[in-house]
């Protein structure tokens, strides 16, 4: 993905252009007020790009460092991830903690020299993958320091290398779902990490936060699949051995899976994949009630059936999204 391609929205989920139609806007809103029992008439507008008012940046970088800007854009859609607390904020214009420079680094040589010149300049550095985080860890901090630097590892999105015979591939961390998909199917292969966010982030941003796919049973979390990791710190270069598996010790790995981005960038990793599957099923049941449909996912789970996905939605769930009228729960299944 290049950051030259259709941008992410500044505020909210997903690219520019892109949301609800009429239609689906008027079902939700319907939905909700049914939920609260009352006519929802006010609703708070996203702010557009023109009503943010960002303070002058701190900083600035360099002329040597052409992949970074102060753009009004860069600094709006970097100052935010997704969990509530920010999207408040968002909806309140507050912009206070917008970074003062966004950085796209096209390797690791201007990862490192971001670094340096961030360390010089005395910012912090704030690593991001998608933005998806629902912990308040893209949000820039300044802790005191003057300035405060977002590398955006967009630019550093491709399948490097695919080892076939090991099912493994070297992937670099900014490498989003979609994308790391597409380069690996044409090898058969996947890495079969669906995490819901998975179009709108990235392999870094699922590494650093200890992601959990969706598609959830038998492997789930990130960590079965990191075979090495490859991380720019400001100290220098940490690259872990690429062993089929090791239990020597405590897993260097693991020190940086789910570090959300505070040792280092996280620049690229060798993954574990697995075979595509060749056929595919799906279905949804309905369940009189929550627990009588988490009773039959604890059975599916207990055979060792493996499903790659399955999610109980409970009533109130499975009525917000339409898919029943409120009486049921349902499983859906793969
Ligand atoms: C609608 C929605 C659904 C979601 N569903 C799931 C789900 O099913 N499972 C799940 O686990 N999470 C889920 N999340 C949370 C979020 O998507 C995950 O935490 C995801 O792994 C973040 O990836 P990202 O690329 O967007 O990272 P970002 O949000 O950009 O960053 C997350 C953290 O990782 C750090 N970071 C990012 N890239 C790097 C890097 N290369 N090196 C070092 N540090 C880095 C950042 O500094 C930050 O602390 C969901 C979020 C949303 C909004």
């Amino acid at each position: 993905m290049s950051a030259s391609a259709v941008r992410l929205k500044h505020f909210g989920w997903g690219r520019e252009g892109e949301g609800l139609n009429a239609d689906e806007e008027a079902f939700v809103l319907a939905r909700a007020e049914a939920r609260f029992g009352m006519a929802l008439t006010e609703s708070a507008s996203a702010p557009r790009l023109d009503e943010i008012a960002l303070a002058p940046p701190h900083i600035a970088a360099p002329p040597s460092l052409p992949f970074c800007t102060d753009g009004h854009y860069d600094r709006a859609a970097h100052t935010y991830g997704k969990s509530y607390p920010e999207l408040a904020r968002g909806l309140a214009r507050d912009y206070a903690s917008a970074p003062d420079v966004v950085a796209y680094p096209r390797d690791e040589n201007e990862v490192a020299a971001v670094l340096d010149w961030a360390g010089s300049a005395d910012a912090t550095v704030t690593p991001f993958g998608g933005g998806s985080s629902v912990a308040g860890g893209v949000e820039p901090r300044r802790y005191g320091h003057k300035g405060a630097v977002t590398i955006d590892l967009r630019e550093m999105g491709k399948v490097k290398e695919v080892d076939k015979t090991s099912r493994a591939a070297l992937i670099e961390a900014g490498t989003y779902g979609p994308a790391l998909e597409a380069q690996l199917r044409p090898h058969q292969l996947t890495l079969r990490h669906f995490p819901q966010s998975f179009e709108y982030s990235t392999l870094g941003g699922w590494i650093a936060t200890r992601g959990g796919g969706h598609f959830a049973t038998l492997y789930t979390h990130i960590d079965d699949f990191v075979e090495s990791l490859r991380t720019i710190t400001p100290k220098g270069v940490i690259e872990s051995r690429r062993l089929p598996g090791s239990g020597a010790g405590p897993s260097p790995d693991r020190m940086m899976i789910g570090s959300e981005g505070i040792l280092g960038v996280i620049t690229q990793a060798w993954m574990r994949l697995q075979d595509r599957p060749t056929q595919r099923a799906g279905g949804a049941v309905r369940f009189m009630d929550f627990l009588t449909a988490a009773r039959a996912v604890r059975a599916i789970a207990q055979a060792g059936l493996y499903p790659s996905n399955c999610r109980i939605l409970d009533p109130t769930e499975a009525y917000n999204t339409g898919a029943a009228d409120g009486s049921v729960a349902i499983m859906v299944g793969v």
